[in-house]
């Protein structure tokens, strides 16, 4: 089976967690510090706050911004339900913007229109989550014009884009977004197991959501609310949660993010060879806009004839060739059809949604089993 996706876990690697388990600290111990302090040398954020996973990281990161019950959370309909579900979290309504048949990302047009009806029914959105679908940054220069206007918070969920550049800028570092937050699942650009990460230039933002992770609680002595009873002093000053990554998890991080630049350029080499490769056969190719770099997290083609993608995919699935479908439009899932959504809602994310596959890409994919998987595409497609 050619995996769609695999870790890249060398010998450092395995240093790394081996140091860390015979080290004192399991956690809450310095390894998660220097990870995150890592990991703003790389972006250039001043802030970033190591936890659980992506998704933990997206709860705080609504929460941080004030998202609270009753309020709105816009984000698009291609991703992972956790870019949607963490507004839920909150108690908040969620709805979607329809994406760019281009980039496949929220499209900054579609949004300007319901940004201009919702100004007039003053139901704007507190939150808009914006991901850099496959590892192609959004138009951060559009949404940073809309957020001047309107006033929303920015999340750019980069769960796929570690590594990734926009207009030079390294994503973590777009001035538009409030918060960015990256995952470490295995799949994802560096992996620390489970985990992800909440990076941002904003001290008070910064501070929130380092309570957030761990249960509202402070020991700093210039932060306490109530005099201090002794040196075993401790405050929950709000009701946070238990999303701490572990020592162990971050040092792989650390070893990992060091192999960030490799792993980045293999991916663009895979991918431009698959761009080569498959530019004879009746489907698109992954579009790259001017002013980005794409880490390259996945490769979706998108079948001209749409009739035909449920056959290739089992014909590609039977032949070992582990290809997936990212994604299928959030709003159509049963536990959001509840809200009224339903197939129509947003054409271009379930037209792109009716075509796509992802092929198999991973830093570690040799050219044999690059060609085996072009070799089985163009037989099922002719
Ligand atoms: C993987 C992913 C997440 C969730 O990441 P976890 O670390 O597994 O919680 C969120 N958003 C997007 C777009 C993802 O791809």
């Amino acid at each position: 089976m050619i995996p769609y996706s695999r870790q890249d876990i060398n010998e450092d690697d395995v240093q790394a967690v081996l140091e860390t388990l015979r080290s004192d600290w399991l956690t809450q111990g310095p390894a998660i510090e220097q990870f995150e302090q890592a990991l703003c040398a790389h972006t250039g954020a001043t802030h970033a706050v190591a936890t659980a996973s992506a998704t933990a990281a997206l709860h705080i990161a609504c929460l941080a911004l004030g998202l609270k019950a009753g309020g709105r959370l816009w984000t698009t309909p291609n991703t992972f339900v956790a870019s949607a579900n963490c507004g839920r979290y909150c108690g908040a309504q969620v709805d979607f913007v329809d994406i760019d048949p281009r980039s496949y990302n929220l499209d900054p047009q579609a949004l300007a229109a319901k940004l201009a009806d919702a100004a007039r029914t003053n139901t704007l959105p507190d939150v808009v989550v914006a991901v850099d679908f496959a590892g192609q940054p959004c138009d951060w220069d559009a949404l940073g014009k809309l957020k001047q206007q309107y006033g929303f918070r920015l999340i750019d969920d980069a769960s796929h884009a570690l590594g990734s550049t926009w207009n030079g800028r390294p994503i973590g570092n777009m001035p538009a977004a409030d918060i960015t937050v990256f995952s470490f699942h295995p799949v994802k650009m560096i992996t620390t197991a489970e985990g992800g990460v909440a990076i941002t230039q904003h001290d008070e933002i910064a501070e929130s959501l380092r309570l957030l992770r761990n249960h509202g609680i402070t020991r700093e002595a210039s932060k306490l609310q109530q005099s201090s009873h002794g040196p075993w002093y401790y405050e929950q000053q709000s009701l946070g949660y238990h999303y701490r990554m572990t020592d162990i998890q971050a040092a792989l991080g650390a070893s990992q993010l060091k192999r960030l630049n490799e792993f980045v350029k293999t991916r663009q080499q895979r991918a431009a060879r698959y761009d080569a490769l498959l530019s004879a056969l009746p489907l698109a190719t992954p579009w790259q806009h001017s002013a980005a770099s794409s880490a390259r997290h996945l490769y979706p083609i998108r079948l001209h004839d749409i009739s035909q993608r449920r056959r290739v995919f089992e014909q590609l699935r039977q032949q070992g060739i582990g290809v997936q479908v990212h994604y299928i439009p959030v709003h159509l899932q049963p536990d959001y059809r509840q809200f009224g959504f339903a197939e129509g809602r947003y054409p271009q994310a379930e037209a792109y949604y009716a075509g796509a596959i992802s092929l198999p890409l991973f830093t570690r994919m040799t050219d044999a089993e690059q060609d085996e998987v072009v070799a089985r595409l163009t037989e099922a497609l002719t």
